[in-house]
């Protein structure tokens, strides 16, 4: 499940090709939008929220969502795709980049006075402007009973964690996952932990982990073996996503 780091970086890769560029190919390769055709549109701006994209011309909002496997590629024009071509679903063209959409979640176009209502409902972006730790704590408190490692996925809390760093927070912080959010100490500093871990993943890339994918290898502060349980029975994560790691030593589970 894509992160909202990936979603920032691809939102970044996106803007060097298409901000202040004139489309010159437009192909939604969804039902809704087969006969859409922006070519002539310049693209004013690019931006992300959370695990959610923006592509923006003078009157509309291009929405998409990554959702499990989707992925962003720029290529330059007549370069051969890296993933097989049935698998693209929308792609942006300029006179010198072409951006392939593959596998993308969701593909919707919005007006761009309408865009707002797509992350309305979302908690406050971890890479945002307006990141509000504040508002984030509130919004987690709300259900105290819920296990954290649920919780931190919730988007309507806090955007952009996805299966990576819930665990990764949890770790650094010294908290179970299962650990109910109300018997949590410092949830400000929990939040701008995650904050941290994403902000590093975008600033200095690649990615490093802690935890998350590690079992059986040796804890790094304590040489424990990294263990991965299955935190809820959650339909929306597939087997694989809900994963939890953690070093039953340093992180046993609350009792
Ligand atoms: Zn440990």
């Amino acid at each position: 499940m894509p992160e909202g780091d990936t979603v920032y970086l691809a939102a970044a890769r996106l803007r060097k090709a298409l901000d202040g560029k004139t489309l010159t190919r437009s192909d939604f390769r969804v039902p809704r939008y087969a006969t859409l055709d922006l070519r002539g549109q310049p693209v004013e701006s690019v931006g992300s929220y959370g695990k959610h994209l923006f592509v923006r011309t003078p009157e509309l909002s291009i929405h998409t969502h990554l959702k499990m496997e989707g992925v962003w590629r720029v290529y330059e024009p007549g370069q051969r795709w890296t993933k097989p071509g049935f698998t693209a679903r929308l792609i942006l063209g300029t006179a010198d980049a072409e951006a392939v959409g593959f596998s993308l979640g969701l593909v919707r176009v919005l007006p761009r006075r309408d865009e707002h209502t797509a992350v309305d409902h979302l908690g406050p972006d971890l890479l945002g402007p307006n990141w509000d730790a504040a508002e984030a704590v509130r919004r987690l408190t709300a259900r105290p009973e819920r296990p954290i490692g649920l919780a931190l996925l919730d988007q309507t809390n806090l955007a952009g964690i996805g299966n990576i760093y819930r665990s990764e927070t949890c770790y650094l912080r010294r908290i179970h996952p299962a650990t109910p959010v109300g018997a949590i100490d410092d949830l400000t500093a929990l939040v701008e932990e995650s904050r941290r871990i994403l902000l590093q993943a975008v600033t200095s890339p690649p990615r490093r982990v802690l935890v998350y994918g590690r079992q059986r290898q040796p804890c790094r502060r304590c040489g424990t073996g990294i263990v991965v349980h299955l935190l809820a029975d959650d339909p929306t994560l597939s087997r694989a996503d809900r994963g939890i790691y953690f070093c039953p030593r340093c992180t046993p589970p609350p009792t």
